[in-house]
């Protein structure tokens, strides 16, 4: 966390700016607790969701496994055999006794609830309409505490009429300008749209992690899952898995590194030669805390040095199963200003070169049911003054994912377009710029290389099989448009 958001934090700041009534929105802190239970990212939460719906049993089972203690809403029936569930799985449940439909005594049972929960599922479905949204949401409002991840569950059937995607697009729209107004006390809203037939642990696992403190940087986003005929992971482990990390040694590709070999991955961590201090130091923290990664040099964008870095990869930790392609560059100038080499490089590093290493790692004979990750940026999705090669390659990146994941079944290839993310290339924007820049932002605050990390990780697994050609924006919600 920069100097900055400590400082504006302190309670004798946060008193001064209230006194001078200075236009400043101060922020609640992101919890960001060292993850030693990933694998069950709710253990000691409390979820609500509804009963209803074919779907809810499994749901109940996955969350309890996950270690959520539950708030469940349902008829007598429904709420039996939920609670049986649950506490099969050692979790405690609290009922409330609803007809479906019936949002007064849902509003009335959480009010009343003797403890508050941390997440909320809201299958938009079982609610019945913009309506009744509205009168569950607004009465609960004050109840929801900081830190809290409201999840909005639309489904989008292979015949949805226009007006079923007119509501689910209404939802987004609402889940939009909610996270504008909740992220002052580090709350996220979310949607969670299936698309067609989803397997019912892979809309669970999405449901989990996006309900966990894993993915507190992610709010205002729609996250699209669809059917897949890759094989559905049990956990969110990544263990037997070997990831392959380019640009580890610092920043973003460090932390993602890190975190992938804390979650069981053996990691190959790549970056240019004179990067060798730094991967050296991300190799043995990771050893430290008595993971498996090793270094090899190279530079992404020479096709010799790929080959020979992936034979050497093969030989430490055998094939690669999970690709992050993180290295990349900036060579920002207007584009009357650019020159050629400028436009070029970037073009290599950011886009040629993750897509050269892509092809190779998906193409090995015998290889199947490998996940990419793709690091892009909000810049490929907005535009940035003085971006235009940068946007161009990030913006190509979500092209090339979406394509690549209607022809290859047996890939699993996401994105992720990361927002303000405290790193060296962030703590050279001037201070004023970088303050300005962060009231922009839901959360009011940057994100950490961690943040980013945690994404990654879990689109590394075959947990995440109900995502792909998706990007996630993992930005706090700065971002205006889709
Ligand atoms: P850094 O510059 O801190 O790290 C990138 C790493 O990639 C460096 O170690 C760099 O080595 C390495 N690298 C550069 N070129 C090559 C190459 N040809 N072959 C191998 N390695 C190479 O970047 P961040 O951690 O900030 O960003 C990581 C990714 O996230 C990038 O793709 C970036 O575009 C994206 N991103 C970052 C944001 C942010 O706020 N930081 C926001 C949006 C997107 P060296 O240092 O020696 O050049």
């Amino acid at each position: 966390m920069d100097h900055m958001t400590q400082l504006v934090t302190h309670p004798m700041v946060r008193q001064l700016v209230k006194s001078l009534s200075l236009p400043v929105t101060l922020p609640t802190l992101i919890r960001r607790k060292a993850e030693t239970e990933w694998q069950r990212p709710l253990l000691g939460r409390r979820v609500y969701m509804s009963t209803f719906g074919k779907d809810a049993p499994h749901l109940v089972r996955a969350l309890s496994a996950l270690g959520a203690n539950l708030t469940l809403a349902g008829d007598s029936a429904q709420l039996r055999g939920a609670l049986d569930v649950a506490q099969a799985a050692g979790r405690h449940a609290h009922t409330i006794d609803a007809k479906e439909g019936d949002v007064a005594a849902v509003v009335a049972g959480l009010v009343a609830a003797p403890e508050k929960n941390d997440a909320f599922v809201f299958d938009v479905a079982r609610l019945g309409g913009s309506r009744q949204l509205f009168a569950l949401l607004q009465p609960l409002l004050a109840s929801f505490p900081s830190h809290a991840r409201l999840i909005f569950v639309t489904h989008l059937g292979d015949k949805a009429t226009p007006r079923e995607a007119a509501e689910a697009q209404g939802v987004f729209g609402f889940v939009k300008s909610l996270a504008r107004e909740l992220g002052r006390k580090a709350i996220t809203v979310n949607v969670i749209e299936a698309r067609g037939s989803v397997h019912r642990d892979a809309f669970a696992h999405a449901v989990a992690f996006f309900a966990s403190d894993r993915a507190r940087y992610v709010t205002s986003q729609r996250v699209v899952l669809s059917s897949s005929n890759r094989k559905v992971a049990p956990t969110l482990a990544l263990t037997g898995e070997h990831a392959l990390v380019t640009g580890g040694a610092r920043g973003i590709g460090a932390a993602i590194a890190q975190v992938l070999a804390r979650q069981g991955a053996h990691v190959t961590v790549i970056d240019l030669a004179n990067a060798r201090d730094g991967a050296a130091q991300t190799c043995a923290e990771i050893s430290r805390a008595g993971g498996r990664a090793h270094f090899v040099p190279c530079d992404v964008t020479k096709d010799d040095e790929v080959n020979a870095a992936l034979a050497a990869a093969k030989a430490a930790f055998g094939p690669i199963t999970a690709l992050i392609n993180n290295a990349g560059i900036t060579r920002d100038k207007t584009f009357a200003k650019m020159k050629e080499a400028q436009w070029n490089q970037v073009l290599d590093v950011n886009f040629e070169a993750a897509v050269r290493l892509t092809e190779k790692v998906i193409d090995e004979p015998g290889s199947h049911d490998r996940r990419i990750v793709l690091l892009s940026s909000v810049a490929g999705i907005a535009g940035n003054f003085g971006q235009t090669n940068y946007s161009l390659s990030k913006a190509a990146l979500i092209g090339y994912a979406r394509s690549l994941s209607e022809q290859r079944s047996d890939v699993q290839i996401n994105v992720i377009a990361p927002g303000f993310i405290d790193t060296v290339l962030t703590r050279e924007i001037p201070l004023l710029n970088r303050e300005v820049a962060k009231q922009l932002i839901s959360l009011l605050q940057a994100g950490e290389p961690e943040d980013i990390a945690e994404i990654a990780a879990f689109l590394s697994s075959p947990a995440a099989v109900g995502l792909s050609g998706e990007t996630i924006r993992v930005d706090g919600g700065m971002f205006i448009g889709q």
